[in-house]
């Protein structure tokens, strides 16, 4: 059977990366996350204190950018995917509300995005693979054979992430979640490179009011329906 490359991208707390791994489980295709990239990027921002008072020292990330290798790599327990930042697992570390809040800044930056985009490239060189994030299908792989938009409210969103947070025994707080979710969503659409819009020849899913095995079935549908073509 032919290998494709599938773009899945969308707003953020969507739902994209649950539904992007399972898919890349079902199918055999290997699974990257593109966000996960840039929130690392984020935290070796905070980590070497090139932020302050949510400023970002834009000359010496700019330097400093030769310095950052970002791999990922199946964790030896649960065997799914996780980040690594010049060598070490920082899978946790970047899911957190500190990283949120600087993330969609340093990714508006474009030197940021070119180094990004020439990994992602690289990394699906021998297609097979499944990526998600803002502009898979329209700036990092155009000519990708299956592309989806995934969108849900902004209140159904904060809602699934406030919940992730208090399933893994963490306090959150609603309102502070929506916001961020809020101002994601404004900073990556309104961004001069890459901003985040649905690809015209991409497949629109709204997954407001659809459970996990809903979506799970339709992306396999058009899975099968594409690569028979
Ligand atoms: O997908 P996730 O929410 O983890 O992504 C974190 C942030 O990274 C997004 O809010 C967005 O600003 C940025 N991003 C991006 N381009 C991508 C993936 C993520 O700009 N392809």
């Amino acid at each position: 059977m032919k290998k494709i490359i599938i773009a899945i991208d969308g707003f953020s707390s969507c739902g994209k990366s649950t539904m992007a791994k399972s898919l890349a489980r079902n199918i055999g295709y290997l699974y990257f996350d593109s966000g996960a990239m840039y929130r690392a990027v984020a935290l070796f921002c905070l980590e070497q204190r090139l932020i302050a008072d949510g400023v970002i020292d834009v000359d010496t990330l700019r330097n400093r950018m030769s310095e950052i290798r970002i791999t990922f790599e199946a964790d030896p327990v649960t065997k799914n995917s996780v980040t690594i930042l010049n060598g070490r697992n920082v899978e946790k570390e970047i899911r957190s509300l500190e990283v949120s809040r600087i993330v969609s800044q340093v990714a508006a930056l474009d030197f940021v995005r070119t180094d990004m985009i020439a990994q992602q490239r690289s990394m699906g060189e021998a297609k097979g693979i499944v990526m998600d994030g803002r502009d898979i299908g329209t700036t990092v792989f155009p000519n990708a054979e299956m592309k989806i938009f995934v969108t849900a409210s902004a209140e159904v969103r904060a809602q699934r992430r406030y919940d992730e947070i208090i399933a893994r025994g963490d306090s959150a707080n609603f309102d502070e979640i929506l916001e961020n979710v809020q101002l994601r969503d404004h900073i990556d659409q309104t961004r001069e490179v890459s901003p985040l819009r649905k690809a015209d020849d991409a497949l629109l899913l709204d997954n407001s009011f659809m459970t996990r095995e809903e979506q799970e079935q339709w992306l396999i549908e058009r899975f099968n329906e594409i690569v028979k073509e």
